[in-house]
């Protein structure tokens, strides 16, 4: 830290990523990446035009690329924000919508960015603990005072909450912006984007990163009541008016076309998601149910900390929170069938190894 660093980001804890490794051959199973490449035709994009056209700016409206979302989702370009990853949205969102002196309310154990958020703008929030079975109780954030911050599903636990839950809680917070993380809504929950005509303090954001094989590329979205939307751009036009870089934005366009492809590869995600959660439990081990990309499980036989150690070993990466309520389990993305029968197999050869230890 240098002395020029000013002092109200001091204290400030950055968020941390998932490891990317360096070496190829690990088997990738720890930050909810998908297993298939892009679909041929956002893969074309990249011969096209466009990197010829690199050397100009791109149109800083992102107009192409947001008819192409809105006609995805049928709703109008101007309730569609277009952003550099859905991160940077939810930047957005914690920078202007808390109000000042205002509050955020967000789940205890969701997405650690949340926190970050909060701590950078230095905004009151408040952590709302899930209940025993690690849902979030839609009760604790009706009629609240602040912003209401919710993924659904929730990670790293991946459960869901019904559309019905949600609507209550944008419901009864008219005064107060709700932000519906939907990173992971393409896995089997239910998207609240039906509800922004009717509710204009609802923002639902979603990713390209997750259900579209495009985590590097960098694009996130936000549906949203028009004047929501024209907020976001403000500040979008006050920091970063390209914040959806030239390729980006054609490749997006691309995969909206060929959505079916994306939609088959998640399909057979949560198909490859139930058997492996069905493996893991006849090896004893506590799955939640899931409808997201990955699976949240711990076992009595074998703590979090060493499982995802053993597992590393042998060359296969899985999540780990080193965080007290959650420490016994991991975060393991679905990859592959290929990718999941080598987990299981090495997970029910470390059971084994250990049970040989402890006799
Ligand atoms: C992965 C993830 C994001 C961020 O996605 P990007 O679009 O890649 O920035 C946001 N929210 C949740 C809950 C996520 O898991």
């Amino acid at each position: 830290m240098s002395k020029f660093l000013s002092r109200q980001y001091r204290k400030l804890i950055p968020y941390t990523p998932g490891e990317q490794p360096k070496d190829q051959r690990l088997i990738k199973l720890n930050t909810n990446e998908s297993p298939y490449p892009p679909g041929p035709e956002t893969l074309k994009a990249l011969k096209g035009r466009e990197p010829e056209q690199l050397r100009l700016y791109q149109d800083p409206d992102s107009v192409r690329l947001k008819e192409a979302i809105a006609g995805l989702y049928r709703v109008q370009k101007e309730n569609i924000f277009v952003g550099n990853g859905s991160d940077e949205i939810l930047n957005f969102a914690f920078m202007i919508f808390a109000g000042e002196g205002g509050k955020i309310y967000f789940p205890e154990i969701s997405y650690g960015f949340y926190r970050v958020f909060a701590e950078l703008y230095q905004t009151d929030y408040c952590m709302i603990p899930l209940t025993e079975d690690f849902s979030v109780d839609p009760q604790d954030y009706v009629c609240r005072d602040g912003m209401i911050v919710i993924a659904n599903p929730n990670a790293p636990t991946g459960k869901a909450l019904p559309l019905y839950r949600i609507e209550d809680i944008v419901r009864t917070n008219p005064e107060h912006v709700v932000v519906i993380d939907e990173a992971y809504v393409d896995f089997g929950a239910e998207s609240a984007m039906s509800l922004i005509h009717k509710y204009e303090n609802l923002l639902v954001v979603q990713t390209f990163s997750k259900s579209r094989s495009m985590a590097g590329a960098r694009l996130g979205f936000a549906a949203a009541s028009p004047a929501l939307i024209a907020d976001l751009e403000r500040i979008k036009f006050s920091t970063n008016p390209y914040n959806v870089n030239r390729l980006t934005a054609a490749l997006g366009i691309a995969a909206v076309r060929e959505n079916s492809y994306y939609m088959e590869n998640c399909r057979r995600i949560m198909r490859t998601r139930e058997y492996t959660a069905e493996k893991l439990a006849q090896m004893n081990f506590s799955v939640l149910p899931s409808a997201a990309n990955f699976l949240f499980a711990k076992s009595d036989r074998i703590g979090g900390r060493e499982l995802y150690q053993k597992l590393r070993d042998r060359g296969i990466l899985v999540r780990h929170f080193d965080k007290a309520r959650i420490t016994e389990y991991n975060r393991i993305t679905v990859g592959t069938e290929e990718e999941m029968e080598e987990f299981l197999t090495a997970v029910k050869e470390i059971l084994e190894e250990r049970d040989g230890e402890t006799i």
